[in-house]
């Protein structure tokens, strides 16, 4: 089966094209000229129903959409559905904000957050959600992944996302783990 994913970030595509392939799926892209929905959603749900719905209403495939993003206990869950446009500019400008509101803090825990919408040919919505508990470091490491990867520790492998082989991030990240729950709710129905 064919379904569209509602993403033009060219990472987040690629990892997940690699594990829905593995489950036999085949993605196509959202057009170019496809609309950009407004994300207000209050929550990484709401937001990847929106995202989903409108990939479903302009391309008529069923869609699979994410939102996503990381959430530290010391800033109240900031960044959260911010994520992406914490600040202006680049993921490494991002990071340095980040950085800058986490001065002083000792309390480095955080966690990346992934909610999966997808809607089906009969327009049943499937909406599922992971999530990977990490620290966040001081400085930058690995030049590996995207977005906050650099700075987001994972105790158990002693290295960052960025540092990690891309397919040890889909075994152990937000995405991978939704994704993975996604695909257990599809082999039910497909
Ligand atoms: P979205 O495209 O609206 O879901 O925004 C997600 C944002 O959250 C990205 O632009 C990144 O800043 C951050 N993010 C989500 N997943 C990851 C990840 O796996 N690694 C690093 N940053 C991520």
């Amino acid at each position: 089966m064919q379904f569209v994913l509602a993403s033009h970030n060219e990472k987040k595509m690629a990892e997940m094209a690699a594990i829905l392939g593995e489950l036999g799926i085949e993605v196509v892209r959202l057009p170019a000229d496809a609309p950009e929905p407004a994300e207000d959603g209050a929550t990484f749900a709401e937001n990847a129903l929106i995202k989903a719905k409108s990939a479903a209403e302009c391309t008529g495939l069923p869609a699979i959409a994410d939102d996503s993003g990381l959430c530290v206990d010391a800033l109240n869950g900031a960044p959260g559905v911010y994520s992406a446009r914490y600040c202006e500019g680049t993921d490494q400008d991002r990071n340095a904000f980040l950085l800058k509101n986490m001065q002083g803090r000792t309390d480095r825990a955080c966690r990346f957050v992934c909610a999966i919408c997808c809607i089906l040919p009969d327009g049943e919505t499937i909406a599922v959600r992971g999530e990977c508990e990490g620290e966040l470091l001081c400085e930058s490491r690995g030049a590996g992944g995207f977005g906050y990867d650099p700075l987001f520790y994972v105790p158990a492998y002693g290295c960052t996302f960025g540092e990690l082989p891309g397919e040890v991030k889909n075994e152990i990240s937000h995405r991978g783990r939704a994704l993975r729950a996604l695909r257990a709710e599809l082999e039910k129905r497909l």
